[in-house]
């Protein structure tokens, strides 16, 4: 997807994005490039590539949420920054906060930040099992691509977010997927609000949008540890 197009696709889903913020996204990309030459942050490296499948699809949330407000997201998983930062750069009102538990990218979302002088962005050196026990209840939006499964990643994002906040997957096929997290979205006093499916302009790769309101405060067993959330999900 080279600039223009991308442009004008997101200009389809009613993203608007400025020069200002294409150079930001310039800068992210080559960062990126340079960094993975010594760090593995990801297998997609040709430009057009990252533009489609990191910038573009990251900026997909936005078929769901209106990110134009002065809300917290919180990111988990994010590795190279794979949706939140993003979304930062598209979307400045939000407050960011990108948790992973590897160091290497830890470092690269940092270099990241100051490169582009982001403001109200924390990076959290963390297992989201781990993050869950300390920042209950704190954001308005928990979002997540390329963790695990939903019956997993629920147990684990759902704990962070404030009553009537939301918990956005971000998924391929989801197939059985969502059959799968009935019972345990009880358990997790939470439902499911909309399913998006789509798919990525170009290369039609389906695409689902997964998103879950959290209805009351989560009960304090959860999140669970993490081997016995792996081996006997709710
Ligand atoms: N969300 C990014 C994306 O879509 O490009 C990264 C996906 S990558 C496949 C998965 C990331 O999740 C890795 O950076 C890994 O370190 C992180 N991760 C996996 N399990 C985690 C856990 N329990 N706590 C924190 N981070 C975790």
């Amino acid at each position: 997807m080279n600039k223009d197009v991308f442009v004008d696709e997101l200009n389809k889903i009613g993203v608007e994005i400025s020069k200002e913020q294409i150079v930001m996204l310039d800068k992210y990309y080559k960062m990126l490039i340079e960094w993975n030459k010594k760090t593995n942050l990801t297998a997609i490296t040709e430009e057009k590539q990252v533009y489609l499948k990191h910038f573009y699809d990251s900026l997909t949330l936005s078929l769901v949420y209106d990110f134009n407000k002065n809300i917290s997201v919180c990111d988990v998983g994010t590795g190279a920054g794979f949706p939140g930062l993003v979304l930062k750069i598209v979307f400045p009102g939000i407050k960011l906060i990108l948790v992973d538990s590897n160091n290497k990218k830890i470092q690269f979302l940092t270099a990241v930040v100051n490169q582009l002088g982001l403001d109200r962005v924390e990076i959290e050196h963390f297992r989201i099992e781990e993050y869950g026990k300390k920042e209950r209840e704190k954001f308005d939006v928990v979002t997540c691509r390329a963790v695990a499964r939903l019956n997993i990643i629920s147990e684990l994002c759902i704990p962070l977010l404030k009553v009537n906040g939301v918990f956005i997957a971000m998924k391929g096929n989801i197939g059985e997927e969502v059959k799968e997290i009935a019972g345990s979205l009880k358990l997790l006093t939470s439902e499911i609000e909309e399913i998006k499916k789509f798919e990525l302009p170009i290369e039609e790769s389906a695409r689902s949008l997964v998103k879950i309101k959290k209805i009351e405060k989560t009960d304090q067993k959860y999140p669970r540890v993490y081997e016995k959330i792996k081996r006997n999900p709710l």
